[in-house]
């Protein structure tokens, strides 16, 4: 027996969200890369699982069932990783459709700001890269501007246009921190932070945030992610500690084109830390 420890992705993107591949070539691009336990974390969508999960058992891979769920908190968004997950449990499906029913509107919303500032045609452009029509994201308009040359990369245009202050930022109310663990929680799972190195909150909200998150019956948070530079790994392993959350690791691949870390490429989590998956394995 191997005492090697297991290759674990537990964040990734396909095209039934804001991901370049489709669930089963997301799958097979993690079999390649050598991950062992794998799970497909759409934005607000479980309708990838079904294909992810027969991919997952053709390939032999050890499949998590997951979602990434859009909140606001104190007017910030955060995005709260469900893991281990029971995808056909009602209220969370029910939740998932609520949590998504704003989008296309927010997109034609953003095509107006840019329209103003003379870019114009943005919905249909971004539709264009839109696998999922009940889940048009940020993510689409960056695509749909580098392809038309307004910025050289995706990053670039979040930047200049799809962030607070910019042309193309809409505000959006996702669902509450409550609901989202509440709905993670009632399908059987584990309810994780998701890089909690990006929010731009204070010392003092974080902490509110973290004290929240576990009242509810939060349990984990995201340590090692394509999210989080090296020195990020080493506070929130401390961090995790202090609050007694388990860590997690995954990439957040989003495509082969804008991999910040490919699937199963990164570091392993600190053994200091009890891993989210010994819940379930
Ligand atoms: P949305 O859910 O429509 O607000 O889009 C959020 C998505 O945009 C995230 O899940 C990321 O994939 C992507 N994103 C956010 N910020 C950036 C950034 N600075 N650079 C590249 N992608 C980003
Ligand atoms: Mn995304
Ligand atoms: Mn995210
Ligand atoms: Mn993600």
């Amino acid at each position: 027996m191997s005492t090697e420890l297991p290759n674990v992705d537990l964040h990734c993107h396909s095209t039934i969200s804001d991901g370049v591949l489709a669930p089963a070539d997301v799958a097979a691009r993690a079999k390649a890369n050598g991950v062992d336990v794998w799970a497909l974390t759409d934005h607000d969508e479980i309708r990838g699982i079904a294909q992810a999960r027969s991919a997952a058992l053709d390939l032999g891979l050890d499949y998590v069932t997951g979602v990434e769920i859009s909140i606001t908190w104190a007017g910030k968004t955060i995005h709260i990783v469900g893991l281990n997950i029971d995808e056909t449990n009602e209220n969370l499906v029910r939740g998932l459709a609520e949590t998504r029913s704003g989008r296309e509107r927010r997109a034609h919303d953003i095509a107006a700001g840019l329209a103003k500032i003379g870019i114009p045609d943005a919905f249909q452009g971004a539709l264009t890269y839109v696998g999922n029509p009940d889940l048009i994201s940020r993510s689409h308009f960056a695509r749909y501007l580098v392809e038309i040359g307004v910025c050289e990369n995706v990053n670039e245009v979040f930047k200049r246009y799809l962030v607070e202050d910019k042309p193309g930022y809409v505000p959006h109310r996702w669902a509450t921190l409550a609901e989202a663990v509440k709905w993670i929680q009632g399908a059987g799972g584990e309810a994780v932070v998701a890089h909690p190195g990006r929010y731009d909150l204070s010392p003092i909200a974080f902490d509110a945030f973290f004290t929240e998150f576990k009242s509810y019956g939060g349990s984990a948070i995201e340590v090692v992610t394509g999210s989080h530079t090296v020195d990020q790994y080493e506070e929130y392993t401390k961090i995790a500690s202090r609050y007694g959350f388990l860590g997690s690791r995954g990439s957040d691949f989003h495509g082969p084109d804008d991999a910040v870390v490919d699937l199963g490429q990164l570091p392993p989590l600190s053994s200091t830390l009890t891993p989210v998956w010994s819940k379930w394995m």
